[in-house]
């Protein structure tokens, strides 16, 4: 083996080596949490190019833009100056859709939509076509129509096979969704998968371009793919197939959302020369971890048997902790952390606190905030969130392009140019007898006599606005975005405004210095690069590993990352399990498999916590424990509950966990093993928790109000 070579194989097991250098030919490697899947696939990348493949040649795939940077940095470090493409499905497609826009009849400068667009153009195609919707809310139809899109199935063939009669009102409204959304010269996330995958199928010249130029396929998290990614690469590599798959079917999540677990079960038959390589060493977790972690997985009947082993030191059991109140958690839990900082034992950057959704993070935050612990909440949709960088992207993807009616509508009244509703239905009336975009019609306002006065001089100064700023487009990124906020006079709109009016200006500001930074790493990116990255970002990627702060994210988010120190909260029946699963058995071992998922991102210590009493969505009400947590091993060494509810919460065992020593060590611990389904009378024997007025027992029960926008690669808290 040459220098280089040996560099790359030094630190690898037998195993993982094989995997790296396996020669030509499909390659799945499945195996545990921890077993350096992720290491092994950034590996054979440096290897391939140290063995003369072209970077050109190469493509990996990984499940966030935060994994892709951070496999492009490691290989950098190994073969610093290559070009490999790594990068998420998505991207790859909207790649794909623009280089070959041509040959695929598109407009190569399209508008990818959100699921907030989406939801929107959906709403006015049930409106169109005179359908309620209330009872047909558009993310129940959006959810038919991205199903539809993931089986590949375009709106004609949906209608064929449309049985019952919601689906019948999908296929219905999908063909109009369809429609606008090409007028508009948009994509929404599916398409970003469905159009390529559908090109490669009827398109055999590109198939054999592309199946010739990405002769190396490495996919990590192959686990979670669904049907149009499945295609898109069964079509990539069919005459090149060195195609190398990794990953762990105990670490399914995403099936809610259409990821396939029978994709990586059935890679075997699917390519019947596929060499397979198991990996069964476990280089993350401790053994109480591991132990703790398998026994609980092993409760899904729908699994093949693997082994998690390591030669890592036992470590602390696992603790299952147990909480009067969701506040006395977040409280208690940031305190501890605290503490362990202080005695410096850990830093903060080595704890994350992992919850099933979002919306837990609230009485987290708190108490951050009071005890000085610095932190972030990892999640991406505060950007979208605020109305004013929603318009400016607005502003922005107008401009890139012309025909995207949506963002047209946004803006054109903002700030206000005098353009009513009324103003607004006649243009659109104008525009859709000669098939042309709201902006087009603008430029004609003089044309529609029904439109006057003010609304017909907002109109056609918008209109000059927008063919104004085009001149600019071919400028850097945020210099193009500068000009837009002052020419569009929502930069002295604001300023003329009260406080928080300034703080929305700070705010769009961001974008700039963001768009910046966005356009020095590579010069030639465009405006519609820096949309797109935006538009793709998911939660994760929002996430910066570099601070010395708590993390904390939900457990979607988790995946393929590693703590020394983790924190699950929450660990109630009907948030983990979450309710809407409770019903069916698949449901509940995709869970469970999320359970285990955030269970084996912990290295040194792994804390199971959950409160008798919790209070959300504006209810307190009485909790079941988590039926996972009766899954656990029930040996002692292993598991270790600690309780620091009721008389225990002004005890010996609370002194000791807030001095940070182990609790149980110290007495005043509950180990009776396996609890009751429902939790007791709280606070008995009249602890310091005074008799507060408390509701029945019974199970947490969620609402379907959590509004969730999904983006690819990002983190939903639940099936919409
Ligand atoms: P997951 O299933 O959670 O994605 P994975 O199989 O991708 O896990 P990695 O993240 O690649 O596992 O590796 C887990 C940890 O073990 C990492 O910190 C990695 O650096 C380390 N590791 C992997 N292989 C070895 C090895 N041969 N020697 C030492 N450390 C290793
Ligand atoms: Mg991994």
């Amino acid at each position: 083996a040459s220098g280089d070579e040996s560099k790359l194989l030094a630190d690898l097991t037998a195993d993982q080596q094989a995997a790296v250098v396996h020669g030509t030919g499909p390659l799945l490697i499945l195996a545990a949490a921890g077993s350096g899947k992720t290491r092994v696939i950034t590996r054979r990348v440096a290897y391939l190019l140290s063995q003369g493949i072209r970077a050109s040649n190469i493509l990996a795939i990984t499940f966030t833009n935060k994994a892709a940077g951070e496999m492009r940095r490691r290989v950098d470090q190994l073969v610093p100056g290559n070009r490999v493409t790594i990068t998420t499905f998505h991207s790859l497609g909207a790649r794909l859709l623009r280089q070959y826009a041509d040959r695929l009849k598109m407009d190569p400068n399209f508008t990818i939509y959100d699921t907030t667009d989406r939801n929107k153009l959906i709403k006015d195609a049930l409106d169109l076509a005179g359908l309620d919707n209330v009872k047909f809310t558009p993310d129940r139809i959006g959810g038919g129509i991205s199903k539809a899109k993931n089986q590949l199935l375009t709106p004609d063939r949906f209608q064929a096979t449309s049985a019952d009669y919601f689906t019948q009102v999908v296929a219905r409204i999908y063909a109009i969704y369809e429609k606008r959304l090409r007028d508009a010269n948009a994509v929404d996330f599916d398409d970003l998968l469905y159009l390529p995958a559908l090109a490669l199928k009827h398109d055999e010249e590109l198939r054999a371009e592309l199946d010739s130029r990405y002769q190396y396929i490495l996919i990590d998290e192959y686990q979670d793919t669904n049907h149009a990614q499945y295609e898109l690469v069964r079509r990539l590599a069919r005459d090149y197939d060195h195609l190398c798959v990794v990953g762990d079917p105990d670490q399914s999540i995403y099936g809610w959302r259409g990821s396939n677990i029978r994709n990586i079960l059935d890679f075997e038959r699917d390519y019947p020369e596929a060499t397979v390589i198991t990996l069964d060493r476990n280089y993350r977790s401790t053994p109480n971890i591991l132990a703790a972690a398998g026994h609980l997985i092993e409760h899904n009947v729908h699994r093949k048997q693997k082994s998690l082993l390591t030669d890592n030191p036992p470590g602390d059991p696992v603790r299952i902790l147990t909480f009067d109140t969701g506040l006395d958690e977040a409280e208690l839990v940031v305190e501890r952390i605290r503490r362990e900082v202080l005695d410096g034992k850990a830093r903060y950057r080595d704890h994350a606190i992992f919850l099933r959704i979002n919306a837990l993070s609230r009485s987290l935050e708190s108490a951050f905030v009071k005890h000085g612990v610095p932190f972030q909440i990892v999640k991406g949709l505060a950007f979208f969130d605020r109305k004013e960088n929603r318009d400016l992207l607005a502003y922005l993807r107008l401009l890139v392009n012309p025909q995207d009616d949506l963002s047209f509508q946004r803006v054109v009244n903002e700030p206000p140019r005098g353009i009513g509703a009324k103003s607004i239905e006649h243009l659109k009336a104008y525009a859709e007898d000669r098939q042309i975009s709201l902006l087009a019609a603008a430029g004609d306002v003089l044309k529609i006599p029904a439109i006057k006065g003010k609304a017909a001089a907002g109109l056609r100064d918008f209109h000059q606005l927008m063919t104004g700023l085009r001149s600019w487009l071919e400028q850097p990124p945020d210099v193009v975005i500068r000009e837009v906020i002052d020419r569009s006079g929502y930069r002295a709109m604001l300023k003329a405004g009260d406080e928080d009016d300034q703080e929305r200006l700070a705010n769009i500001e961001e974008m700039i210095t963001a768009a910046q930074q966005f356009a020095q790493e590579d010069p030639t990116r465009t405006l519609g690069n820096f949309l797109e990255q935006i538009t793709l970002a998911s939660d994760v990627d929002s996430w910066d590993e570099q601070q010395d702060c708590v993390s904390v994210m939900t457990l979607h988010a988790a995946k393929g990352l590693e703590f020394p120190i983790v924190y699950m909260l929450a660990m109630e029946q009907g948030l983990l399990p979450h309710e809407r699963s409770l019903a069916k058995d698949e449901e509940i071992e995709e869970e469970r498999r999320l359970c285990f998922v955030g269970m084996t991102r912990a290295m040194r210590q792994l804390n199971l916590c959950h409160a008798k009493l919790r209070e959300f969505r504006g209810q307190a009400l009485y909790t079941v424990p988590s039926m996972f947590l009766d899954e656990l091993p029930k040996v002692p060494t292993t598991i270790e509950r600690v309780d620091l509810s009721g008389r225990n919460a002004y005890g010996a065992a609370m002194d000791a966990w807030r001095r940070g020593g182990s609790p149980a060590a110290e007495g005043g611990w509950d180990d009776t093993g396996v609890r009751g389904r429902s939790s007791g009378s709280p606070g008995a024997g009249g602890g310091g928790y005074g008799s507060p007025i408390r509701p029945t027992p019974r199970p947490v029960v969620h609402s379907d109000d959590d509004e969730v926008q999904y983006r690819p690669g990002m983190i939903v808290e639940h099936e919409t």
